[in-house]
């Protein structure tokens, strides 16, 4: 019989089906699935949003899925301008090292200059998940090790990715963000 309980309960399970399935061929066709993180507070941000997405697309490979854009207070360094912020699930064949150089190129041929962590600028690319690999090296630690403290991480994430599990702390996106103390407000701009 139908109930809008029930239809919730078996449209919910059909998308963890087709996101399983999804996974499985990419598996299968040795692609990765990647999520990264875009952020900029200079120039036209939402412009440096939509450029740094279509580099991906031609540098990294399809983008599978796109978060809203969100706004932001500046973390850490609070004394600059707010971030525009977005969470992309990229499917690539690059290696994780192959992806680290491919962003830094990315951000560099974008005009991206180097000054102070956490410092303005004109696009930030990093990479939150690979595939559910675990990476901890001089120049790359995946998952991103400051994720779960950034409700500017999560929130887009969310859109994305609720159910997705952290492969270090075995809890979903929507949990990490349950926890999360990150008091700054994060507003969608579209
Ligand atoms: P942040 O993003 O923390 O503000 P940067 O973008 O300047 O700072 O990155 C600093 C360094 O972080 C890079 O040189 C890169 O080698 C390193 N790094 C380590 N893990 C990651 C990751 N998961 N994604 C992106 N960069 C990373
Ligand atoms: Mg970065």
């Amino acid at each position: 019989m139908f109930s809008p309980r029930r239809a919730k309960w078996v449209l919910a399970n059909k998308t963890c089906l087709s996101i399983r399935i999804y996974y499985y061929l990419c598996d299968a066709m040795n692609f990765n699935q990647v999520y990264l993180h875009t952020g900029a507070n200079l120039g036209n941000r939402e412009d440096n949003l939509k450029k740094a997405n279509e580099w991906i697309r031609k540098e990294i490979g399809p983008i599978k899925s796109a978060s809203k854009v969100y706004q932001t207070k500046a973390w850490g360094i609070t004394d600059q301008p707010d971030f525009l912020n977005q969470a992309l699930l990229v499917k690539t064949r690059l290696s994780p090292q192959e992806l680290l150089e491919k962003i830094q190129a990315i951000e560099r041929r974008m005009g991206r200059v180097r000054e102070i962590k956490w410092g303005e600028r004109i696009i930030d690319i990093d990479i939150l998940f690979f595939n559910d690999a675990i990476i901890d090296t001089k120049n790359l630690t995946i998952p991103h090790p400051y994720l779960h403290y950034r409700n500017f991480v999560l929130l887009p994430l969310m859109d994305i990715a609720p159910e997705l599990v952290h492969p270090g702390f075995g809890m979903t996106i929507t949990e990490l963000y349950a926890n999360s103390e990150d008091t700054l407000a994060v507003e969608v701009v579209r």
